[in-house]
């Protein structure tokens, strides 16, 4: 705490993972501790922050502030996505590039872990404005990432577009048409199921929770938060595998539908964009509630795919008093840590964002993989290995995480991440 001083959120990830850590450590691999490992996965091995400057569409100077934190690269190049939100801090992409690490190992790619990202805020701005600013941010990180050393991707405001603008500004500089970004067009490097992954590897997920409780996802009932790239995509494979979807959100309010969601009604939502609250006009029986959170509405399974601590405690209980079974994290670290005490408390299946959102990164890899040889891979092959995937992080949770009467999913999947990459580092010696 005395090096980390205002990082909450990377103080409250830090936590969470060390409180399972330190007893696995002592009695297994009491070595770790004389190598200083978990001092030295705390420390990024590099930050870079920088200026970037840009020319709004009134010809006025905009000045935001850039970063990328190099955490660990000792499985592989640093990998993890760029955000662009007004919220952006370093303790913020401190705290999601620490994560990072633990997903990128369970994924059984060889990735390390890192993010980035800008304190830009993309809401309202032209195309043209977001394309002066992604050019100006890549001027000065393409010194910085490469195929073979950090290959950065999408997150929160940064999707398709910023990734093609991005992209083209590397490009550009270096003369290079590598697999430096991942996220890109499927016409020109990208992989099939990339904008899907995150929302159906989760799906994937969940489902194999329900499988190993000798129940299926039919009929369950399940909230969602966020109305982005990872709701979105969670919400279709969700209807596909037979639960019926009650919520979306946004931070404007949630979308409540009784009646559960379908194919032309989520066609429909897409079309809204933000306005979400125009929904009920057309299916009256729903209700946009402002300034609500959907964890009020009794489930059985909750999927919180919007942002960080957007879930906590007194959610937490509501959601296990109303008979809630199964939390599975779209997103990173969206539940707070007296929220997770319910659910572990209550004994439900909680997924923690780092295996239950791995699928992103996992088709990522999958995207490196696939530019490395220079093929692409057609859908249903990359859909067979994310599933594979998920299912294999899953028995690592298992592995590592189940208890006499319950698996510890958070628990399984801290384990399961950290011992790869502590290997790893004990293997390289004290760098
Ligand atoms: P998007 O930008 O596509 O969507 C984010 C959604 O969350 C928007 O609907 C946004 O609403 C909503 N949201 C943001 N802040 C709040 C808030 N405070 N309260 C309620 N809703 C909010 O991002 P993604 O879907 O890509 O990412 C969502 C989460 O998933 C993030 O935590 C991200 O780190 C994580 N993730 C994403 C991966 C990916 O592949 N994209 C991979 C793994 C994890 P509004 O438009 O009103 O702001």
């Amino acid at each position: 705490e005395k090096r980390n001083p205002n990082e909450p959120e990377f103080l409250q990830a830090v936590k969470e993972v060390t409180e399972d850590l330190f007893p696995y450590i002592t009695n297994n691999h009491p070595e770790f501790f004389d190598q200083k490992i978990l001092e030295r996965l705390t420390e990024p091995e590099r930050i870079i922050s920088f200026r970037v400057t840009w020319l709004d569409d009134n010809h006025q100077v905009q000045v935001n502030r850039g970063y990328r934190v190099q955490m660990n690269s000792s499985i592989g190049p640093y990998k993890g996505g760029l955000r662009f939100a007004p919220s952006v801090n370093q303790s913020i992409l401190k705290f999601l590039a620490f994560e990072q690490v633990f997903k990128n190992s369970l994924t059984g790619l060889p990735i390390g872990g890192g993010k980035g990202g800008s304190d830009f805020d993309p809401k309202g701005k032209s195309d043209n404005e977001i394309m002066r600013f992604c050019q100006s941010f890549m001027t000065e990180l393409y010194r910085h990432i490469g195929a073979d050393t950090d290959v950065p991707a999408g997150d929160i405001g940064v999707g398709g577009r910023e990734i093609g603008f991005l992209f083209g500004q590397f490009k550009r500089l270096q003369n290079n048409f590598t697999g430096v970004l991942t996220g890109k067009g499927e016409l020109w490097g990208g992989s099939y199921i990339r904008p899907e992954a995150t929302g159906y590897g989760l799906l994937y997920f969940v489902d194999c929770i329900f499988k190993h409780k000798g129940q299926s996802l039919k009929g369950k009932v399940a909230t969602v938060s966020g109305a982005g790239n990872v709701a979105f995509y969670a919400v279709e494979k969700a209807m596909q595998l037979g639960a019926k979807v009650i919520t979306v959100s946004n931070s404007l309010g949630t979308l409540y539908d009784p009646d559960g969601f379908d194919k032309e009604k989520m066609a429909f939502g897409a079309t809204l964009g933000r306005n979400l609250d125009q929904y009920p006009a057309h299916y009256p029986n729903a209700q946009f509630l402002p300034a609500q959170k959907p964890w009020q509405f009794k489930c059985d399974i909750a999927l919180p795919c919007a942002t960080q601590n957007e879930l906590d405690e007194s959610d937490a209980k509501t959601l296990v008093a109303n008979g809630c079974i199964c939390v599975a994290e779209g997103a990173n670290m969206p539940s707070t840590a007296e929220a997770i005490k319910v659910f572990l408390d209550a004994k439900i299946s909680f997924a923690p964002g780092k295996a239950a959102n791995a699928g992103g990164v996992a088709v990522s890899g999958l995207e490196m993989s696939q530019n490395s040889i220079r093929t692409q891979w057609c859908t249903e092959e990359v859909d067979n290995r994310l599933k594979t995937i998920m299912e294999s992080i899953h028995e690592t949770c298992l592995k590592y995480g189940k208890e006499s009467d319950f698996v510890n999913y958070l628990k399984g999947a801290n384990i399961g991440g950290f011992i790869k990459v502590a290997n790893a580092m004990k293997a390289q010696g004290v760098v």
